[in-house]
């Protein structure tokens, strides 16, 4: 959920990434913040572990203005909000939360499910409340693929729709899509349909195998550089960003790192073939310059607040760091251990340790974690072998002290 030119952020740095102009270490760019657990489709494979009702335990209105309190307090430039679920069309004060938050000077975007509740008033009513952005799903370019990997008849119908009315009536389009191996080869026509719907920005979000999610089958490092390299082919028709998948930097960096990727797979031929197949079809938005990825990441720009106040790195990091209804969420930020830990690029182990792309890469640490089980291991979903060996992990922080301060009751989030 990146504006493009923003205020928060610097362009053209040398390596190809774009940072931020604040110190990450004091405070969150990105706050995905879980309203409710609730949503009318309840997916096989949904991150938050969705049902039909609310939790009693979710958050109240004052708690979660308190938090949007808690942020605008921060000054500019203030964090990016992603009121999520769940489906937080199901909130009844959501309008009173989005608009409390802009009030406040934050930035608010909403992630609602692509349901019959998304109606253009819906989202004209999110707009006139101040909300900037909404962010919606499409895991296949045709209701046959998505409402398949959906499994709710009528999804892909559902999220077009709001898609163009969310366009119609001002918002900002954000698109997400999971890839896995159940999705990768609807990329091709997956970028024709989020140029014509004319999104802003094509979230492509590498799935992490926790909770849900381990119904699906995720890509192997391999089949991820394939998909990757596709993308950035792709990158200047289309604005896109990787989510958990922060290698997609190294693949587009100016001067890559001294190291060797692995080489092209079958899935790189499939890809292509599939994308010459729809050569009859034009790009709608002119060819533009390739946006730069921005250097954040789980802890490092981005935090996530449950639905019941747990923080954590991300929806796919299920270690929790604190909870609002303890603590502010700026100060559970900006001091809980795990969180400074993963700030450290010497804290990195193995491949990640050593890699001269580590400062602007690091892998992503929910991938390490749910394949790993350690927060700090190289990355499994990247399969670079760098060359020069930087230095390796740091001895000053025991791995003992990098456990939770309190378990989650959830296997897994998603955002
Ligand atoms: S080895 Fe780690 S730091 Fe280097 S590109 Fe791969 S994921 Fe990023």
């Amino acid at each position: 959920m990146n504006p493009p030119n923003s205020s928060r952020t610097s362009a053209g740095a040398p390596d190809g990434v774009r940072r931020l102009r604040f110190d990450v270490a004091a405070r969150p760019f990105l706050v995905l913040f879980e309203l409710t657990r609730a949503c009318d489709l309840a997916c096989a494979h949904c991150r938050a572990d969705a049902h039909a009702g609310a939790d009693p335990g979710e958050l109240s209105t004052g708690e979660v203005l308190g938090v949007l309190d808690d942020l605008a307090s921060l000054g500019a430039p203030r964090p990016i909000v992603v009121l999520t679920g769940g489906d937080p069309l199901q909130r009844e004060d959501l309008d009173q939360l989005v608009a409390h938050g802009a009030r406040g000077g934050l930035t608010i975007a909403v992630s609602p499910a692509g349901t019959p509740r998304a109606t253009a008033e819906r989202l004209a009513g999110l707009r006139r409340a101040g909300a900037s952005t909404v962010s919606l799903s499409l895991d296949g370019a045709s209701a046959e693929r998505h409402d398949a990997f959906r499994r709710v008849p009528g999804s892909f119908a559902w999220t077009v729709d709001a898609c163009r009315a969310a366009r119609a009536v001002g918002l900002r389009l954000q698109v997400n899509t999971t890839v896995s191996h159940e999705t990768v080869l609807e990329l091709p026509a997956l970028s024709h349909l989020v140029d014509e719907l004319g999104a802003n920005l094509w979230s492509c979000f590498f799935l992490v195998p926790v909770g849900r999610g381990r119904a699906l089958s995720p890509l192997s490092a391999g089949e991820t550089e394939d998909a990757l390299r596709f993308l950035a082919s792709l990158a200047r028709h289309v604005p896109l960003k990787t989510t958990e998948a922060p290698h997609y930097r190294r693949l587009v960096a100016a001067e890559p790192p001294p190291g060797r990727g692995p080489a092209p797979g079958p899935l790189a031929g499939a890809l292509e073939e599939r994308f010459e197949a729809l050569a009859a079809r034009s790009w709608t938005a002119p060819r533009h310059a390739r946006r730069p990825p921005l250097a954040v990441g789980d802890g490092q720009g981005v935090v996530f607040v449950s639905h019941r106040g747990d923080v954590s790195p991300s929806g796919f990091l299920p270690l929790v760091v604190g909870n609002v209804r303890q603590q502010p969420l700026t100060s559970i930020y900006a001091t809980a251990p795990l969180l400074s830990a993963l700030r450290d690029p010497t804290r990195l182990a193995g491949r990640c340790g050593r890699c001269a792309q580590r400062d602007t890469c690091g892998g992503s640490r929910a991938q390490a974690f749910a394949r790993t089980g350690d927060v700090l291991a190289e990355d499994p979903s990247c399969g670079f072998e760098p060359a020069v060996a930087t230095a390796g992990p740091s001895a000053a922080m025991p791995p003992a002290t990098l456990q939770p301060v309190a378990p989650s009751g959830r296997a897994a989030r998603e955002r």
